[in-house]
């Protein structure tokens, strides 16, 4: 997918940003020559000759205001984001993003969910939406430990059959416990090491 910029004078909001990841690579809006202050554009995205998405794109002072509407939702955005330059080894300067989560500088921000984010933020933010399945499974597993009498939290798994519980009913209930706390240990891990990810920048 690559992105392209139409250079004309754009008024309206770009339309149809997908909820896939539209990567927006400063280095190809400096080469169109249009990253200039007081400038307004649309930016797309296209598989072969077709437009998949668009943005339109403000340019600031150090800063660009990123326009489009969400295909999902159609919801409006108009996001911020900081530009910084650093100077060039042979003169000239080139510029960043400064991803607007993090505070990263960057060449490439994705919008992979509401906002255009660097890409780690981008795969945490996508994580956090996924996070449903976890927290479903832990509450799932905590609730058929109420069932068997036992105190609450994926790891308290002390104790056996309760008393009056027949033995296939109380193994259907151990076994989906116990698929469940996988589920919620696997997707606590996974959290974590976005999260360890995050920090180790
Ligand atoms: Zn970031």
């Amino acid at each position: 997918m690559g992105g392209r910029g139409s250079g004309r004078q754009a008024t309206n909001c770009g339309k149809d940003v997908t909820e896939e990841s539209t990567p927006l690579d400063i280095r190809k809006l400096a080469r169109s020559g249009l990253l200039l202050p007081g400038r307004s554009f649309s930016w797309q995205w296209t598989v072969g000759d077709r437009q998949v998405s668009g943005i339109t794109i403000r340019v600031a002072v150090q800063s660009v205001q990123l326009c489009y509407q969400r295909r999902s939702s159609g919801e409006s955005i108009d996001q911020l984001v900081h530009l910084q330059s650093t100077p060039c080894q042979f003169g000239g300067a080139r510029q960043w993003f400064t991803c607007p989560t993090c505070g990263k500088r960057v060449a490439v921000l994705y919008a992979r969910g509401k906002y255009f984010t660097c890409r780690t933020c981008c795969s945490l933010g996508y994580a956090s939406q996924k996070e449903g399945l976890g927290d479903r499974s832990s509450r799932q597993a905590n609730k058929i430990q109420k069932r068997l009498g036992r105190a609450a939290g994926i790891l308290h798994d002390e104790g056996g059959k309760p008393k009056g519980m027949h033995w296939p009913r109380y193994l259907r209930f151990k076994a989906e416990h116990d698929r469940l706390v996988q589920i919620g240990l696997q997707d606590m891990g996974r959290k974590l090491g976005l999260i360890q990810k995050l920090l180790d920048q």
